[in-house]
């Protein structure tokens, strides 16, 4: 029977990173003809059994880069990242061909201020858009928030913001126009409480310095869990920002992080 195995890239994990004991991230080669835009995500997951176990993945590295970088939930008992989460050097991971999705400048009309707004893995989309040249040629400005539920889970953004600013190349690239806002649910932290709370009672606009989202300069990209990505949405529309697609480029667009 065939299963699809033998069209797909097989490819080499050559790092792995783990932050806390539910997140980890990994980078593998890059196969050449594997194209996407910042953004998008593919199936990605392992040959068990001679069989494809695939999930849903967003890239994390930018669309130039030379390997394939992403960011991963370990779930105990999820049939894939029981798994995935002992991957190390050397070993082999399976990626479908066709990447795809809606977090991609693509699919926003042109604007001032690109907000991207992240919960949990969600953050994996953005950190291929915060280091792609194009956000920073199509806007002035970009914000980026991550919120978990404990400090640690932040550690990913924290290292992504560190990499930046030690690549001499991105950092010009950049030229001082991302800012990173993080905030966390269940401890002490420099902004704490749900990312709609910081957003309807104007945390976060007075903390990145500008005024609440106005449609005719501010973008919106949303991924997280449903109900954040749900209330984030609302918001958006409550400010008089439209959803937008690939084929209708609008103000805002949402992507759901895991189906949950
Ligand atoms: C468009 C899209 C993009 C995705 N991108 C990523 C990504 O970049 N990184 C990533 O880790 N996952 C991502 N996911 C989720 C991913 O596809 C899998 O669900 C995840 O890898 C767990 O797989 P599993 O087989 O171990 O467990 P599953 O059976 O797939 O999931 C078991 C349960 O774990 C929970 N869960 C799954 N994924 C997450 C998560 N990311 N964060 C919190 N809880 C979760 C859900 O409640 C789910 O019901 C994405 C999903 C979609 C739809």
């Amino acid at each position: 029977m065939p299963n699809g195995l033998d069209l797909m890239y097989r490819e080499v994990v050559v790092e792995t990173r783990h932050y806390t004991d539910r997140l980890f991230s990994f980078r593998t080669t890059r196969p050449q003809s594997f194209r996407f835009r910042s953004g998008e995500f593919a199936m990605v997951g392992l040959e068990t059994d001679g069989k494809p176990l695939l999930r849903a993945y967003s890239i994390a590295s930018p669309s130039w880069a030379e390997t394939l970088e992403f960011f991963s939930i370990k779930v105990a008992d999820g049939p894939l990242t029981s798994r995935l989460q002992n991957v190390k050097e050397g070993d082999e991971i399976i990626i479908n061909r066709k990447p795809t999705g809606t977090l991609v400048l693509d699919a926003l009309l042109p604007g001032k201020t690109l907000y991207l707004i992240s919960t949990g893995t969600g953050i994996a989309p953005f950190a291929s858009i915060v280091r792609d040249p194009k956000t920073y040629e199509q806007y002035e400005r970009v914000i980026l928030t991550h919120s978990c539920r404990w400090v640690p889970e932040l550690a990913y953004g924290s290292v992504l913001m560190q990499t930046i600013e030690e690549d001499e190349v991105l950092r010009e690239i950049v030229g001082g126009r991302l800012t990173y806002f993080s905030s966390v649910t269940r401890e002490d932290h420099t902004h704490v409480g749900r990312i709609t709370k910081l957003i309807d009672d104007g945390t976060l606009f007075a903390t990145v310095g500008e005024a609440p989202w106005d449609p005719a300069k501010d973008r919106v990209m949303i991924c997280g869990s449903t109900a954040m990505t749900n209330d984030v949405g609302n918001a958006c529309k409550r400010h008089g920002l439209t959803e937008g697609s690939n084929s209708r480029p609008a103000d805002f667009v949402i992507e759901k992080a895991f189906v949950g």
